[in-house]
């Protein structure tokens, strides 16, 4: 589960990492009230899972209520989007937080090297929104430390750490103390990652956590139950929740740039259907994988969703009978195409295994006539999305 930042640095609080005043609004006339009422210079920060929001222009400055106002209403709704996130995210709620100073921005993380098979502790004094930058082109400005889970964190290792990444002296008094706080989140919320970027050094000497990044192991979630409804809180993507809403799983539904849609019983069926495709010379619009042992209803529902997708233009529904039947999966068919608030597209069925002989009745009788062989029904499927 990934945390918005807001989030983040309610955990921080919980192990006394210091972060900026700061008040989570979901409306202008909060964040303008919040501002009049507390007279001063203000950052207002998008919440969103992605990252660089800064350059995103989702990290904007505001000194008095009305700019605070004026500035909210144009960031809430507004959808941001970055090199990694190019589809772009919504911002829903902001974090109007005390604007500090900044003397230096450092950067300190914590994940697992698999490799070591220990937490590893990131630091480098060249914090901020080019720290990617760093990484590629002076690597040896980056300081690394493993940490022996069964050691625990020690302050000297991280008062190492301050010397090896050549932070300013301003760091390095506290800079243990947010370490060991990283540290006990990170072991006791069973985080993937905690990333702070920047870690400020303020002019008049603070040190502050002016970021949080923070992913928690689903898994572990058990451990801290007062977190359940951040999660429900979390956005999942369009195409995962379009498949939870009929009852499947968050990945067994997939969109691609294509215009067959496709819908097989199980991920290796799938992929096995999608370069049956390619081979034939087309490309596939999405991928729905019902799973086994599927209903004459979810296969209505999925047929609904693939074909919601307007760059489908034939589909391809390739299923191998073992515990799905023949029979359920011809019936959902059937219903599908009986709806009439719904686009149809020429549709080619392969049906082969459990039931398949029922199944094949079935769709004889409602006037269709199901392909023996995958590759027969990747070439129809083409043709019919050319036509
Ligand atoms: P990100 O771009 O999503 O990582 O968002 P950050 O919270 O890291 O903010 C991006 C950048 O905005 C930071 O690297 C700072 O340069 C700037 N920024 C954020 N908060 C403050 C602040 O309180 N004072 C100043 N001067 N700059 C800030
Ligand atoms: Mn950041």
């Amino acid at each position: 589960m990934k945390l918005m930042e807001y989030q983040g640095k309610e955990l921080f609080r919980r192990v006394g990492i210091p972060t900026p005043r700061g008040h989570f609004a979901k409306s202008a006339d909060d964040v303008a009230a919040f501002v009049a009422a507390n007279p001063g210079s203000w950052v207002l920060k998008s919440q969103v899972l992605m990252g660089g929001r800064g350059k995103a222009g989702g990290i904007k400055f505001a000194d008095d209520p009305n700019q605070a106002r004026a500035i909210a209403s144009e960031l809430l709704g507004k959808v941001l989007k970055s090199v990694q996130n190019p589809e772009g995210e919504r911002v829903g709620s902001l974090l109007v937080e005390e604007k500090v100073a900044i003397e230096s921005e450092a950067y300190v993380s914590i994940t697992i090297d698999r490799a070591a098979k220990k937490p590893v502790v990131i630091v480098t004094a060249q914090g901020g929104m080019d720290v990617e930058e760093v990484a590629a082109h002076d690597p040896d400005a980056i300081a690394k430390l493993w940490i022996d889970a069964a050691a625990g964190f020690w302050p000297f290792v991280a008062r190492r750490l301050a010397f090896a990444a050549k932070l300013p002296l301003g760091f390095h008094k506290t800079f243990p103390g947010v370490v060991g706080g990283l540290y006990s989140l990170f072991m006791d919320y069973g985080a993937n990652l905690v990333e702070i970027n920047p870690l400020v050094l303020s002019k008049d000497g603070a040190v502050i956590a002016s970021d949080a990044k923070v992913d928690l192991d689903d898994n572990a979630l058990y451990k801290h139950p007062e977190l359940k409804d951040w999660k429900a809180e979390a956005p999942v993507d369009e195409d995962q929740a379009a498949a939870v809403a009929i009852g499947l799983g968050l990945s067994n539904y997939a969109k691609l740039d294509g215009n067959i849609g496709v819908i097989a019983n199980g991920a290796g069926l799938g992929m096995g259907t999608m370069d049956a495709i390619r081979n034939a010379g087309g490309s596939a619009a999405n991928f729905l994988d019902i799973g086994g042992g599927a209903q004459a209803d979810l296969v209505k529902k999925s047929y609904n969703l693939v074909v919601s997708d307007p760059k489908v233009k034939s589909m391809f529904i390739n299923i191998f009978g073992g515990i799905t039947r023949g029979d359920q999966v011809a019936r959902g068919i059937v219903e599908a195409l009986a709806g009439g608030d719904i686009r149809k597209v020429p549709l080619v069925v392969r049906l082969t295994g459990t039931n398949e002989k029922e199944g094949r009745a079935i769709l004889a009788a409602a006037g269709m006539n199901p392909v023996e062989t995958m590759d027969e029904g990747a070439k129809t499927a083409v043709e019919l999305a050319r036509a």
